[in-house]
């Protein structure tokens, strides 16, 4: 009978009560969804290790040989059985303290040892290994590739652990034999050399060898990947068709501003604001992503391109995601505009805009006389109405939800064009998978005369050489930002320690002047503070990341980070990209703890090795997993991933999107009868409940 109609209750192994867990945990409702568990690793049988092979820590191993002294320690709950295990040449030890009394131990024994080793000073030992005399060992025991599957606490609880999964899954295997129906065309499985679904699901979960199971795990992965594209193609497709507003004309305000600026655009950001004028004039609805390295001059390529909306005849709107933010680009673009007196009409709408001062706002909006509007996202608030809103620029994306970008283009009949830049750069996985629905143009390129900045890790120990370092900086003239993490969970602590950092620098420092901002401080107390920081009133500012956005003070050449070790990455990098503006050398220092993880250490040393914002977003895809990379949490990809991984199978995405543009490209809407299984399994993939993977234990 077809795995995809048995319900999985009537399988062996399983039961009504099992079955109820297995729908609720992992919503597997019929014997294909079981089949459609992939084990998340597998341990080779058939090898046996001698002890003095062992060096990986942590990875499961079997080896022969026999038990030649133990003994228990302790007594009652705390006792512990250790015992010493000799394989011919070397030994390591055996450690129980659980069920010691069930361990029967034998000496001049031939036994299998199976378990994890770990290095306790020069010896190897196992902790809770299994130790089967070798006269019951089975040949299954020893034999290929054992699957292991991810359960849940409360799988456990009722008996279903990993054995007991890959038991269910054996009983269905001669039905599997008998073949499924592939999701994937003939054509497309030769094309990339692919397995059929049947022999994929079957060496997945019972692979002859090693090439076999990655043959079939490729093919999984290839799969799921190719459904992702297809349908995030299918969807930029639709949208492609979507009708726009037509902004052909390149008028006077965007040469006007052209013509003022105190330097030239480089060729980079000529390249994208063509790009971006190539969509606006097509009439169809722009869908774009600008992305572009801290520094790389996105703001001015956003305002070049409101110009030309406005130019036909259109208004515009730059949404940032904080305060701090709007201001200071409202501030930015009231200065690039002057030299155009009165012909572009600028406004500031944020979370503090007051009720009175909303009104001329939002009459100026409606009547058509505020031509580019800046804010928060207090901007998309429902009783903010437009006469004619055209293109709608979203700044540092990451922070806002897609549901409230989608709420923006359902105001008007015909949606605005949509223009999202970000300053963290995305890996090229998922910037085709979170925003593959979006066009890309890249700013690849600073403005040149930029030095790159040198960037230091210092342990806290070396305090007095840093103060030394920035004395020296402030002395020739410079400013220096000074950052301290700050977390919700930890926040009255973090604000300790921000406020214990600006005591000491005013210690420190008698003769300098500190300015010191924070989130939880009044929006007015804020400004001013900045205010005097960008002004030069003040020569450091002590921070939380409350400027890890946006900020841009050219004179500023110093960035200290504080507790470096709390911060992501990404955060580093923005954080390190509020220097560096001016012409003069810049420099950033990661002030951590004597005591560092590995991965600590590492994203210290990718920091001082470059200043490459994709280089680093790579970096940090690689040691965190995509599902962590921040705002690009998997709600992004339309359906979960099982077994691929946005941070190791960038080749196989890569083919998987081509496969999924070529039949989208001959078929847009996938009507053709030969596409019929694509869109099948579409419709089906939709509709299931998401599962939330991170309840997996
Ligand atoms: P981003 O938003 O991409 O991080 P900004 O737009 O804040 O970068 O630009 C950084 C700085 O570089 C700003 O002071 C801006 O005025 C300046 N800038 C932008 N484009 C150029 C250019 N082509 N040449 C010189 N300076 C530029
Ligand atoms: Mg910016």
């Amino acid at each position: 009978m077809d795995l995809a109609y048995r319900d999985i209750t009537y399988c062996k192994n399983v039961g009504a009560k099992r079955a109820d867990i297995l729908r609720k945990e992992l919503g597997v409702n019929t014997a294909l969804d079981m089949v459609r568990q992939y084990p998340y690793k597998y341990i080779d049988r058939s090898r046996f290790y001698r002890i003095a092979e062992l060096e990986d820590e942590d990875t499961y191993v079997q080896i022969i040989g026999e038990v030649t002294e133990w003994h228990t320690v302790g007594i009652g709950k705390a006792q512990r059985l250790s015992a010493t295990f000799f394989d011919g040449t070397h030994q390591c030890e055996l450690v129980w303290f659980q069920g010691v009394k069930y361990v029967k131990l034998q000496r001049g024994v031939k036994y299998l040892l199976f378990g994890k080793p770990s290095r306790f000073q020069h010896i190897y030992n196992f902790v809770h290994p299994e130790l089967t005399p070798w006269n019951k060992v089975t040949p299954e025991m020893t034999q290929g590739l054992e699957p292991y599957y991810n359960t849940t606490e409360k799988m456990k609880r009722h008996g279903l652990n990993s054995k007991a999964m890959r038991s269910i899954i054996a009983e269905l295997l001669p039905d599997l034999k008998l073949g499924v129906p592939d999701t994937i065309g003939a054509d497309v499985l030769q094309r990339f050399r692919l397995m059929s679904l049947t022999d994929a699901l079957i060496n997945v979960h019972f692979p002859k060898d090693t090439i076999s199971m990655q043959n079939a795990r490729a093919r999984l992965k290839f799969e799921e990947l190719f459904y992702i594209q297809l349908q995030i193609l299918r969807q930029m497709k639709r949208r492609e068709q979507n009708p726009g507003f037509a902004m052909p004309l390149v008028g006077n305000r965007f040469h006007a501003l052209y013509k003022a600026l105190p330097f030239e655009l480089t060729g980079a950001q000529k390249r994208v604001i063509h790009e971006i004028h190539d969509d606006l004039k097509s009439g169809h609805q722009m869908n774009r992503l600008l992305q572009g390295d801290v520094g790389s001059g996105k703001t001015l390529v956003a305002l070049l391109c409101c110009l030309l909306a406005v130019d036909n005849g259109f208004q515009t709107c730059i949404m940032a995601p904080t305060e701090i933010l709007a201001n200071q680009h409202y501030e930015t673009l009231k200065a690039f505009l002057a030299p155009l007196g009165d012909a572009v009409h600028i406004a500031l709408l944020t979370g503090s805009t007051t009720a009175k001062n909303r009104v001329p706002i939002h009459n100026g909006l409606m009547n058509g006389t505020i031509h580019i509007l800046i804010g928060t996202h207090a901007l998309i608030e429902d009783t903010v109405q437009w006469q004619n809103l055209g293109l709608v620029v979203i700044d540092e994306q990451h922070r806002f939800g897609v549901a409230q970008r989608a709420k923006l283009w359902t105001k008007n009949q015909t949606a605005p064009h949509v223009l999202v830049m970000s300053a963290t750069p995305i890996p090229r996985t998922l910037a085709m998978t979170v925003y593959g629905d979006l066009h890309v143009s890249i700013i690849d390129e600073l403005p040149p005369g930029r030095k790159p900045i040198q960037t230091f890790h210092y342990s806290i120990k070396r305090r007095a050489q840093v103060y030394a370092f920035m004395r020296n900086q402030i002395d020739s003239g410079r400013q220096i930002y000074v950052v301290y993490p700050l977390i919700k969970e930890n926040e009255k602590l973090d604000l300790l320690d921000l406020q214990n950092g600006y005591n000491e620098l005013c210690d420190a420092f008698p003769e300098y002047r500190i300015s010191m901002v924070h989130g939880q401080m009044k929006a007015a107390d804020k400004d001013l503070q900045m205010q005097r920081f960008a002004s030069g009133e003040t020569q450091i500012l002590v921070a939380t990341t409350v400027i890890e956005v946006g900020v841009n003070v050219p004179n500023a050449t110093v960035m200290i980070i504080q507790n470096a070790e709390r911060f992501g990455l990404s955060q580093l990098h923005q954080l390190r990209g509020r220097v560096g503006r001016g012409g003069d050398q810049s420099y950033c220092v990661l002030m951590t703890d004597l005591e560092l993880s590995k991965d600590t250490r590492k994203r210290m040393d990718i920091m001082v090795a470059t200043n490459d914002g994709f280089r680093i977003a790579e970096a940090d895809l690689q040691l965190r997993g995509a599902g962590d990379i921040e705002g690009t949490q998997q709600s992004g990809i339309p359906f979960d991933l099982h077994i691929a991984n946005l941070s190791t199978d960038g080749p196989t995405l890569t083919l998987a999107r081509q496969a999924a543009m070529d039949i989208l490209d001959a078929d847009p809407l996938l009507e053709d009868e030969r596409n019929r299984i694509y869109k099948r399994q579409l419709d089906l993939l939709r509709g299931k409940p998401a599962f939330n993977w991170g309840d997996i234990s």
